[in-house]
């Protein structure tokens, strides 16, 4: 499978990356499937450097907030306000409530919200659900609002995305036996940091060590923070392969 980083940018977009999006694309059906897993602030508009909206066959949200799931409005008039017509449903895994949440953030007053684009999912803790050829298992994470990590598989690579979590003990347990590990790291070591909320880099890194994987893809680093300092803590703990994640790296995994 190949990942390619729309967005990036920790908590809200900044200046050189929208926030979390990323494009998972492998091989299906004689073709090219394409999920994107999450759809953060501005993500739509750098979607569209890469690929045409159109070829996107299935969303995944982590979780409801909009640093990860705001774009999911300019989906949504795409798909059904489209120039050659409406655009058929694609299936969008989230938690439970999305449809309900996103209608309301997007002001639709249509009795059915946003379903005419969309066949909301949701995520359930442990559950594996299959979107074209990708094999999606959504674990329940360590954050203020329901959010899920996804192990995502297929017949030839398997990828862990954190989403927003601060640190489990059960998160080396998923992420083992995988190929890659895209970790969000929005905390230093340095600043007093509430619990329950998010990583820093050392402690991703620490659960990439205690996983053995053999990459660690680091995200989520908000703009106010030295990507230098995450990159020192992720050392700090990890000696294995690891990349500070930019808009428009990809990766084939
Ligand atoms: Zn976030
Ligand atoms: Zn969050």
């Amino acid at each position: 499978m190949k990942i390619t980083v729309i967005g990036c940018a920790g908590s809200f977009a900044g200046p050189d990356s929208p926030a979390s999006s990323y494009l998972v694309e492998a091989p299906f059906e004689g073709g090219t499937f394409r999920l994107l897993l999450d759809v953060g602030s501005g993500s739509f508009g750098a979607l569209q450097r890469h690929v045409d909206p159109v070829l996107i066959d299935a969303i995944s949200i982590s979780h409801l907030h909009p640093d990860h799931c705001f774009d999911i409005s300019g989906h949504y008039v795409f798909r059904k306000y489209h120039p050659s017509g409406q655009l058929p449903q694609i299936p969008v895994l989230a938690p439970e409530g999305a449809d309900w949440h996103l209608s309301n953030a997007y002001g639709t007053t249509a009795p059915n919200g946003m379903t005419l684009p969309f066949n909301f999912l949701h995520h359930i803790d442990g559950q594996t659900t299959t979107l074209g050829p990708f094999a999606i298992e959504s674990k329940l994470v360590s954050h203020p609002v329901p959010t899920f990590a996804v192990k995502i598989s297929t017949a030839d690579a398997s990828l862990v995305y954190s989403g927003d979590t601060g640190p489990m003990d059960s998160l080396a347990d998923f992420v083992r036996g995988t190929d890659a590990f895209l970790c969000e790291a929005s905390f230093v070591e340095s600043a007093e940091n509430p619990p329950h909320l998010h990583l820093t880099g050392a402690e991703a890194g620490a659960i990439a060590r205690d996983a053995d994987v053999p990459l660690l893809l680091v995200t989520h680093i908000p703009s106010w923070t030295d990507r230098a300092e995450v990159q020192r803590d992720v050392e700090s703990t990890f000696s294995g392969e690891s990349v500070l994640v930019s808009q428009g790296d990809s990766f084939d995994i």
